[in-house]
């Protein structure tokens, strides 16, 4: 039974400030960024008759993993400027069907419209970290600056990324002990885009597209949203650094993300950090 209006559902508040954050943030000009967000059937009962859907489509391939699974996501071609103030037209809540091969249209896209064309992309990956995490819900993509300004200066090794980031600030390690996935440089909103993503996000819940962008995982809309926030803030002082003349005068050890990853109980990433020197 419907018993509430869904303007005022926690999720689409939550859709409405995040996307605003991510835009103010510099992250996603134009019809730049998507996200999608895993909701709880039993919630989305309180706003929607989830029975009744506006039209439904056919996915041109298979998650049978989120079979029934409901979707807040972002439209295709909408402006994260325009979503808090215009949600119905710029986002769209989706229920896969029972063999997760199409989906129906519950309610948002006024006017027309399908949600985002990185779709694919976002259903890949919501199926991998829900295979690591029965807490995962979100996915994001923005177009964070000093990421991808990152990928035009540095190797592009994962690996070798990671303990850059992990050097920038202390708490770097806490947050994304798991490092950072990073891609070739490949076509945007393409499925083999999507599958190489979700095939990174095993072992990250962050995927960086070289001179693109980023992609997020998280719990929650603040988990996601504070994930790329620190992997960005890294970059940034990153690139104030190497664009100081000398650059870097000294780093945070290995041994002190060692003593780190003690303090906060965390596991840094295999084969970054270089074996203890002291006990
Ligand atoms: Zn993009």
């Amino acid at each position: 039974m419907i018993i509430h209006d869904i303007y005022q559902a926690p999720f689409i508040k939550e859709m409405q400030e995040v996307t605003e954050n991510l835009w103010k943030n510099g992250w996603d000009e134009r019809n730049g960024g998507n996200i999608s967000y895993l909701l709880d059937e039993e919630e989305v009962r309180l706003y929607l008759d989830i029975d009744a859907a506006i039209n439904q489509k056919q996915l041109d391939f298979e998650v049978p993993e989120l079979a029934n699974r409901i979707f807040l996501v972002s439209a295709s071609g909408s402006y994260f400027k325009n979503i808090c103030q215009n949600p119905t037209k710029n986002l769209a809540i989706v229920k896969l069907d029972g063999t997760g091969s199409s989906y129906k249209v519950l309610w948002g896209l006024e006017g027309g419209g399908l949600p985002t064309s990185e779709f694919a992309s976002h259903l890949k990956c919501h199926a991998v970290r829900l295979a690591e995490d029965k807490n995962h819900r979100v996915i994001l993509h923005c177009h964070s600056i000093a990421v991808s300004a990152m990928t035009f200066v540095h190797d592009l090794d994962e690996n070798k990324f990671t303990r850059s980031l992990w050097e920038m600030i202390t708490e770097c390690l806490v947050v994304f002990p798991d490092g950072v996935s990073v891609l070739p440089w490949m076509v945007a909103g393409t499925v083999k885009l999507g599958l190489a993503s979700a095939e990174k996000m095993h072992d990250s819940r962050v995927v960086i597209w070289p001179h693109h962008g980023i992609m997020g995982a998280g719990q929650s809309m603040d988990d996601a949203f504070g994930l790329v926030e620190t992997v960005e803030k890294a970059a940034d002082i990153y690139m104030k650094v190497v664009g100081v003349p000398g650059g870097f005068k000294q780093k945070i050890t290995s041994d002190q993300l060692w003593d780190l990853a003690d303090q906060f109980g965390v596991t840094p990433k295999a084969g970054i950090l270089e074996a203890r020197s002291k006990k």
